[in-house]
């Protein structure tokens, strides 16, 4: 059986005194992510055609995304699954983000991709399960692009913000961490959402915390209420799952928005953000998306 322990928060680890001092802004392509702005992250958690990827990418930045999301190469928990479409998505990436002026954040799952995608993209997404891949994390140290780091689906915040040293003591610090959800007892949704642990993040790391409501919860009518909640928390932004027919979607389809539901949690996130005297992160044109 397992004991419940009623733990005091840990007062050892080192707290900075406020969450606004010396918070650090990461220039992603030609968009900033920092605790002044919210910034959204949007697209299908798959790339899967160029009619897809292109429906998608116009739709979001058309309500206010700043940068794009989809997966090349998936980490599917079956081997069976759908595991993206891999190096042919590159005939049409560029094309897509001509098009849209904003720039992709994709996951990288294997050190000897780094190379290949660096003309691509503007961010790299470390996925939760590759959080403990320190030797994926050394190799984006060596990079100067950004990283964009999920906590591993069972990862103490301290492990998470130990985590981003591997990457900070290879000389790149454009480090930005996302809360996905992690695994407890609770089975009715998909993990949990815990955001205590964007608070206290905040408070520990001079990086942006930006949250994932999709992968967090996992039920696409909840979706929106939890992207709220982060934002009015004070999340630095986030990443959420759009598919223009998520009952097709090849991966996560439950939890995508469409992109009519999108469109209405961004006039909603405006709502939250200028209550909060913030507002959305925007893109400037006139730098380069890479
Ligand atoms: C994803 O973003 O599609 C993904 C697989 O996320 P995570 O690593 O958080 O499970
Ligand atoms: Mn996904």
């Amino acid at each position: 059986m397992n004991m419940v322990v009623n733990r005091e928060p840990d007062a050892s680890a080192p707290a900075r005194s406020s969450v606004s001092d010396n918070m650090k802004t990461v220039r992603v392509g030609n968009t900033t992510i920092s605790s002044k702005n919210f910034s959204v992250i949007a697209g299908p958690c798959s790339i899967e055609s160029e009619a897809q990827f292109l429906k998608t990418a116009l739709a979001v930045k058309a309500a206010g995304a700043s940068l794009l999301r989809g997966g090349i190469w998936k980490m599917r928990t079956s081997s069976k699954s759908f595991q993206g479409l891999g190096s042919e998505a590159f005939n049409f990436i560029p094309e897509v983000i001509r098009k849209t002026g904003l720039g992709l954040v994709t996951e990288v799952t294997d050190p000897r991709q780094i190379e290949f995608l660096d003309g691509f993209i503007s961010m790299y997404q470390v996925g939760a399960r590759n959080m403990y891949n320190y030797a994926l994390l050394k190799e984006l140290g060596k990079t100067q692009k950004p990283v964009l780091l999920k906590r591993g689906l069972s990862a103490l915040v301290d492990e998470w913000i130990k985590a981003t040293e591997y990457i900070s003591s290879g000389g790149n610090d454009n480090i930005v961490l996302c809360e996905r959800g992690i695994r407890t007892f609770e089975t009715s949704t998909r993990f949990t959402f815990d955001l205590n642990a964007v608070l206290v993040a905040k408070t520990r790391t001079p990086y942006p915390v930006i949250v994932d409501p999709s992968h967090a919860i996992g039920i696409r009518e909840h979706v929106p209420k939890l992207a709220l909640a982060a934002a009015a928390a004070g999340a630095d932004g986030m990443i959420v799952e759009v598919h223009p027919d998520p009952q097709n979607a090849l991966s996560d389809g439950m939890q995508a928005l469409t992109i009519e539901d999108f469109a209405n949690l961004m006039i909603r996130i405006r709502k939250i953000l200028e209550a909060t005297d913030r507002s959305l992160s925007v893109t400037e044109p006139t730098l380069s998306i890479l």
